[in-house]
């Protein structure tokens, strides 16, 4: 039988965009990670963050709060049309490394109440990877059946393909090291945590601080909140620096170590 148990990558918004700059694309970054990203020998799936495309309009409309006033409509369909174009980026990008990738749109096949997916349509992902296709997948805006509309994070996505796919290892790519005792960027004595365990983690919530820059799904506590079920359930996670060249490479080949892991033990 074909081994369809898929490696995740997720490539943070913070790594192929500058967060800082609307919509702009990090291409010489994002080229690289492509690259490093082709030595996968295992089915592959990327997902994508927002970063400078997604997150500011869907902030400025008030997506994630639920539908509430009319101007939020225009607001939806504009966030998706700014995620669409980052996303076209990041396919192009992996089709020149040698990468045969393919968008799925989450909004289009995960069903999502409150904020949270319910059930998502797979079949397409299963077949695509089994014919060794990149299923290529992105946080998005989407139909929320409670709340009108909410924002379907990449982060929650990664967590939700993991799970339902049975995930072989999830790999999440920052532009930071990975997590650490308070966010490295304002706290210069901040100090990076290996691992984190279900038990670990009651502690560290408490003393770190979430990103800097305003997003609208959080920083980098939420992660570790979508990541530890996941490890429960035996799929082993690592936040890497996706941003310093090579890590991503020797993840994707198996390496463990070299970011935070964030396991069940
Ligand atoms: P992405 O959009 O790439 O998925 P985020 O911007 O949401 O990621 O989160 C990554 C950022 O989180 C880092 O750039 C870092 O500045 C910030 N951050 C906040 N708290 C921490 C922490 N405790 N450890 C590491 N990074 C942190």
């Amino acid at each position: 039988m074909i081994q369809t148990k898929p490696l995740i990558v997720k490539l943070g918004g913070s790594v192929i965009t500058d967060k800082q700059r609307r919509f702009s694309v990090r291409r010489e970054t994002l080229r690289r990670i492509a690259r490093e990203l082709a030595a996968a020998k295992e089915p592959l799936i990327v997902v994508h963050g927002g970063g400078s495309f997604g997150h500011p309009i869907a902030s400025k409309y008030g997506i994630a709060k639920g539908y509430a006033y009319k101007r939020q409509l225009m607001g939806f369909s504009l966030t998706h049309r700014a995620m669409e174009e980052l996303n076209r980026y990041v396919v192009d990008a992996l089709k020149e490394a040698g990468i045969p990738a393919m968008t799925i749109q989450p909004s289009a096949c995960a069903v999502v109440r409150n904020g949270r997916i319910i059930s998502m349509e797979l079949a397409p992902i299963r077949k695509l990877l089994e014919l060794g296709i990149t299923p290529v997948l992105y946080g998005d805006v989407a139909p929320d059946l409670s709340r009108g509309m909410s924002i379907l994070s990449g982060d929650q996505l990664v967590m939700y393909l993991a799970r339902e796919l049975g995930a072989s290892r999830v790999i999440l790519g920052v532009d930071v090291d990975g997590f650490y005792t308070a966010d490295p960027k304002s706290h210069k004595d901040a100090k990076l945590v290996r691992e984190v365990t279900p038990e670990s983690w009651r502690d560290l919530a408490k003393s770190a601080n979430n990103s800097k820059v305003k997003d609208t799904t959080g920083g980098m506590s939420k992660k570790i909140e979508e990541l530890l079920p996941l490890a429960e359930l035996g799929v082993e996670a690592e936040i890497v620096n996706a941003a310093r060249p090579g890590i991503l490479r020797r993840a994707v080949l198996g390496e463990r170590g070299l970011g935070t892991r964030i396991i069940a033990r």
